[in-house]
C-alpha cells in the first residue's frame, strides 16, 4: 500500500515521487506500507494552503471547532482497538500500551472539544470612568508540528487538538518511523472536518507532509510563513529548532530528552517500588521520554531490593507486542538497538559498574526477526558514568546507591535533564522534601516515573524543555495570543495615567 500526503484537502503523491518503506520492528519481513519522502516544495504547498485556510478557520466559532474535536474523539473511541493493533505493528510497544496511547488521544480530544466553550479571557476594571477593559485569546496562525515515534498517537494529539480548537491551522510532519498512525489520525481529523462543516468545509486546516527531519523538518522550521513550531524529540534537534526558528521570531514549544530517576528509600513499600521500576524502566522497551533510566536505592535496602529486581526482570517476556503474554517489545529500529548496544559496551568498560542482567541482543527463536534487546541492568553505577548521565532510550537501567534522602535527591538532580522523577517512601516528611527539592517538571510520590494524565501540565525543566507545557489548561497559552481591548464610552478622550493622576 502506498500512502500520500494531505495538502489543501487532497491526498497527493509527493512532488519527488519518492517513497520510503515502513516495516514492523518485531518482524522486519512485515512491510506496512510505502510513505512519501517529501521535499521542501511539498511543505511550501502545505504552508500556502494552511495560510489560506487560516483566514476562514479563525472565524469559525470556537464551540463549532470544538464539535470537530468531539467527533474526532468519538471516532478514535470506536476505532481504539484497531488503531492500537496497527500502532504496535508499526512501533513495537505492547498492545496494552498502544491502547493507552490512543486513550490519551481520546482524552485530549474531549478536553479540547469542551475547551471550545471556554477559552476564557480575563476582564479587569479600568482606571478611568466609563471605560471597559477586556482581554481575549486569539489564534496564533499557522503551526508546524514535528513529532517522535514513541507515542505516535498521543503526542501529535497533544499538539494538534488544542491548536485546532484555538483556531490555528496545521502543517504536521510525523516521525518517519510511525507514518501510518499519523496518516490514520489525520484522515480522522479531515473526515470530521467534512462531516461537521459540510458544504462549508475548509481545505488546508490540517496538512500532513511525510518525510525526513533533515528535509521536511528543516523546510518547516525555516519557513517564513509559519508562525509557531511545536516539537517533541531529542535535545539536539530541539536546540537546532530553537536557533533556526528564533531568527524569525517564531513561537517555539520544545519537549525534549530525559534521564529520569526513581528513588527507593529504606522505609518504602518495596513490592510497590518493584512494580513501578519494572514498568518505568522496561515499559515501551525503555523508549519513553519519561522512562526510568536510573534507580537510586538507599544503602540499607540496596542489596535486598536489587536481588528482587533481577529476579523479577528475568521473567519479563520479550516478543511481538500484539501476541498474548508479551511484556516487552523490540527497539523501534535497528539503529536504536545499535545505540542501546553501544551504551551497554560503554557501561561494561566502567570498572565499578557491574552488568547484572541482559546486556545483549536477544537471539532466541522468532526474536531474530526483529530489533529485540534483552532487559539490562547495571549495578554499582556512579553519577559521573556516561550510563548515568546520557539518555539511552532503550531497556537499560543504571542502579546507584545513596546514603541519605539528601544524597538521593542530589544524585537525582545531577543531570542536564529535568522531565520526570519518582520517590518511594512511607515518610511524609521525606515525600514533601522531595516534592520541594527535586528539579523536574513531574514528580511522582509512590508512583513510577511514567503515567501522565492528559489534563495535567506535561513537560520538563533544564534541557528537557523551553518553559512551555503540553496537556491540560497550560497548553492553551501556547496556542493563543492575548488581545487586550479597551472600550471607552465616556464620549471624550481619556488619557490613562495622565488625566486621572
Ligand atoms: P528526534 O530524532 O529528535 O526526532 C524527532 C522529530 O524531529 C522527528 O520527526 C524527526 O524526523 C524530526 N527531526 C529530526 N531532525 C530534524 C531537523 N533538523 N529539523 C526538524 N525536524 C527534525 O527524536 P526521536 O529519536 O524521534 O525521539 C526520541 C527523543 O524524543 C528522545 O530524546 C526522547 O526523550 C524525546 N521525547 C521527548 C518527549 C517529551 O515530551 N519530553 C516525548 C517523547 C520523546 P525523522 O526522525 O523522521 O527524520
Ligand atoms: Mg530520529
Amino acid at each position: 500500500m502506498t500512502y500520500k500526503n494531505l495538502i489543501n484537502g487532497k491526498w497527493l503523491d509527493p512532488l519527488s515521487n519518492k517513497y520510503t518503506e515502513n516495516r514492523n520492528p518485531a518482524d522486519s519481513g512485515d512491510l506496512i506500507g510505502l510513505f512519501p519522502a517529501s521535499a521542501k516544495e511539498d511543505v511550501d504547498e502545505a504552508v500556502k494552503s494552511a495560510r489560506k485556510a487560516y483566514e476562514k478557520w479563525r472565524l469559525v466559532p470556537a464551540p463549532r471547532r470544538g464539535d470537530v474535536l468531539k467527533l474526532v474523539s468519538d471516532k478514535l473511541t470506536r476505532r481504539k482497538d484497531e488503531l492500537a493493533f496497527e500502532m504496535t505493528r508499526e512501533m513495537g510497544k505492547v498492545i496494552a500500551e498502544t491502547k493507552g496511547d490512543v486513550q490519551e488521544g481520546i482524552d485530549t480530544a474531549y478536553y479540547a472539544a469542551s475547551e471550545g466553550r471556554r477559552l476564557f479571557g480575563y476582564n479587569a476594571p479600568s482606571e478611568l470612568p466609563n471605560k471597559m477593559n477586556l482581554s481575549f485569546r486569539v489564534p496564533v496562525g499557522v503551526g508546524g508540528f514535528i513529532t517522535p515515534w514513541n507515542f505516535p498517537m498521543a503526542i501529535p494529539t497533544w499538539k494538534l487538538f488544542p491548536a485546532l480548537v484555538c483556531g490555528n491551522t496545521c502543517v504536521f510532519k510525523p516521525a518517519e518511523l510511525t507514518p501510518k498512525t499519523a496518516h490514520t489520525l489525520v484522515e480522522i481529523i479531515d473526515e470530521s472536518l467534512h462531516e461537521v462543516l459540510g458544504s462549508a468545509y475548509i481545505a488546508g486546516v490540517i496538512n500532513l507532509v511525510h518525510g525526513s527531519g533533515s528535509v521536511v523538518g528543516e523546510a518547516i522550521i525555516n519557513h517564513p510563513e509559519i508562525d509557531l513550531i511545536s516539537f517533541t524529540g531529542s535535545t539536539n534537534v530541539g536546540k537546532r529548532i530553537n536557533e533556526v526558528a528564533g531568527a524569525s521570531l517564531k513561537r517555539v514549544s520544545l519537549e525534549m530528552g530525559g534521564k529520569n530517576a526513581q528513588i527507593v528509600m529504606n522505609d518504602a513499600n518495596q513490592e510497590l517500588a518493584l512494580d513501578a521500576v519494572l514498568w518505568g524502566a522496561f515499559g515501551t522497551t525503555g523508549q519513553r521520554c519519561t522512562a526510568t533510566s536510573r534507580l537510586i536505592l538507599h544503602e540499607k535496602i540496596h542489596d535486598e531490593f536489587l536481588a528482587k529486581l533481577i529476579e523479577r526482570a528475568k521473567k519479563l517476556k520479550l516478543g511481538y507486542g500484539n501476541d498474548k503474554g508479551v511484556d516487552v517489545g523490540p527497539c523501534v529500529s535497528e539503529g536504536q538497538r545499535k545505540t542501546v548496544d553501544e551504551y551497554v559496551k560503554i557501561g561494561l568498560k566502567e570498572d565499578k559498574a557491574k552488568l547484572v542482567l541482559g546486556g545483549e541482543i536477544a537471539q532466541e527463536g522468532s526474536l531474530t526477526k526483529g530489533w529485540f534487546y534483552k532487559p539490562t541492568i547495571f549495578s554499582g553505577v556512579t553519577r559521573n558514568m556516561r550510563i548515568a548521565r546520557e539518555e539511552i532510550f532503550g531497556p537499560v537501567l543504571s542502579v546507584l546507591k545513596a546514603r541519605s534522602l539528601e544524597e538521593a535527591i542530589d544524585i537525582l538532580n545531577d543531570t542536564k535533564y529535568g522531565l520526570s522523577s519518582s520517590i518511594f517512601t512511607q515518610d511524609v516528611n521525606s515525600a514533601f522534601t522531595a516534592v520541594r527539592d527535586i528539579k523536574a517538571g513531574i514528580t511522582y510520590i509512590n508512583g513510577a516515573t511514567i503515567g501522565a494524565e492528559a489534563h495535567m501540565p506535561f513537560g520538563g525543566v533544564k534541557e528537557t524543555g523551553n518553559g512551555h507545557r503540553e496537556g491540560g489548561w497550560t497548553v492553551y497559552d501556547f496556542y493563543t495570543e492575548w488581545k487586550a481591548v479597551y472600550v471607552d464610552y465616556s464620549g471624550k478622550l481619556q488619557r490613562a495615567q495622565i488625566d486621572n493622576y
